[in-house]
């Protein structure tokens, strides 16, 4: 049975007892609320609330999808603060991928293959195109989640092509979805202090995800939290993704993005495990029109991915097999995990283990 009874929870911060009879009643939060979950010290009352609000829409239930990263390129024009990914074109550790390489890359019978890369100066949008194509003739079984909203705001920063256009294209030659990169935090004020000025900035964000969904192309959406954000430009992200769903409805999965501090050092360490649970509670409960929100084994590690399936989250991504992005930021967690690794973090928080593919398609259940 999916339907959770609403059933008694205490508390120890009473503040969090109207937040409950808002959740329990199917009511939306409001930014105070959100301010609440965010400030409240009683992180087993949050956890309880999310754990209640995911078990309504998915019992049990956990996803995960065997999945592949790709990343074509790591040359990119811009330089934000927080990232230890980029190169500059004939820098060490620049790379540049070809059709061919990607191909290899993805081995036959993969389920999703996830690419995201730089903003490249050269390649052109027909470069993307055909990339995608070929993947899709090579690999028919594979749905292809690609480029971040920010990637395509870039094709038409460099090329002028629409956003419409590019991904009307990119769709007839095999686009199934797009991950939700490139959000970082809804706010001017870090746009300046990071660096990311020169990207899609959050109307422009919310606008091409608004064009894909229009064309029936579903996405992700993400936030980057964990350095010199504030509690409200998090709550003030969320409650603006909340807004986009409601108008265009294609949002899928909301992806907390812990960020690694590696060489950037914009804090001294990366935020506690208890800020990822909170994070990820506080999703869950606010995201009320997302279906999915997703514990990111690879920037929180295993065993807080394991634990956050009792704080809300609902989906643990997938095998990824070599993820570079977090990886290139010194993440402590392994590139990629097998099959069975990520069947034993579901089971150890006392799920069941779902394997999907990249549109929430049930493959399997393994009980
Ligand atoms: S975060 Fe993306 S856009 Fe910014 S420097 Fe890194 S690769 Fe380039």
């Amino acid at each position: 049975m999916l339907a959770a009874e609403p059933r008694p929870l205490r508390f120890r911060d009473a503040r969090l007892l109207p937040v409950w009879d808002t959740v329990r009643a199917g009511r939306r939060l409001s930014r105070e609320d959100g301010m609440l979950l965010f400030e409240t010290e009683d992180l087993h009352g949050l956890g309880r609330l999310a754990d209640f609000a995911k078990s309504r829409l998915h019992g049990e239930r956990v996803f995960f999808v065997l999945n592949r990263y790709v990343n074509p390129t790591n040359i990119c024009v811009l330089s934000c603060s927080f990232c230890d990914f980029a190169r500059k074109k004939g820098e060490a550790g620049a790379f540049e991928n070809s059709i061919e390489d990607v191909l290899e890359m993805i081995k036959p019978g993969t389920r999703e293959a996830h690419i995201v890369g730089g903003h490249h100066p050269d390649w052109p949008f027909e470069y993307y195109e055909r990339l995608i194509g070929a993947i899709h003739a090579a690999r028919p079984e594979t749905q292809i989640k690609a480029f971040t909203a920010a990637e395509i705001d870039y094709l038409w920063r460099r090329w002028k092509i629409e956003p419409r256009e590019a991904l009307t294209r990119l769709k007839k030659a095999g686009l199934h979805s797009m991950p939700g990169g490139g959000a970082e935090i809804f706010s001017k004020r870090l746009q300046k202090a990071l660096h990311y000025t020169g990207k899609a900035d959050t109307d422009r964000w919310l606008e091409i995800h608004g064009i894909a969904h229009s064309l029936g192309i579903k996405t992700n959406a993400t936030m980057l939290y964990g350095h010199i954000e504030t509690m409200a430009e998090r709550v003030e992200h969320l409650v603006r993704l909340r807004e986009q769903q409601d108008k265009s409805g294609g949002f899928l999965t909301f992806i907390p993005l812990a960020y690694q501090v590696g060489t950037t050092k914009l804090v001294p360490r990366q935020t506690p495990p208890t800020d990822d649970l909170r994070t990820i509670a506080a999703s869950r409960l606010l995201l009320d029109n997302f279906p999915h929100i997703e514990a990111y084994w690879v920037m929180i590690g295993e065993e807080t991915a394991s634990v956050a399936l009792n704080f809300g989250a609902s989906d643990v991504n997938g095998t990824l097999e070599d993820e570079k992005i977090a990886h290139m930021a010194q993440a402590e967690s392994p590139p990629g995990l097998a099959q069975e690794q990520i069947l034993r973090m579901i089971r150890d928080a006392g799920k069941v283990a779902v394997e999907r593919d990249a549109l929430y398609n049930v493959v399997k259940v393994w009980y």
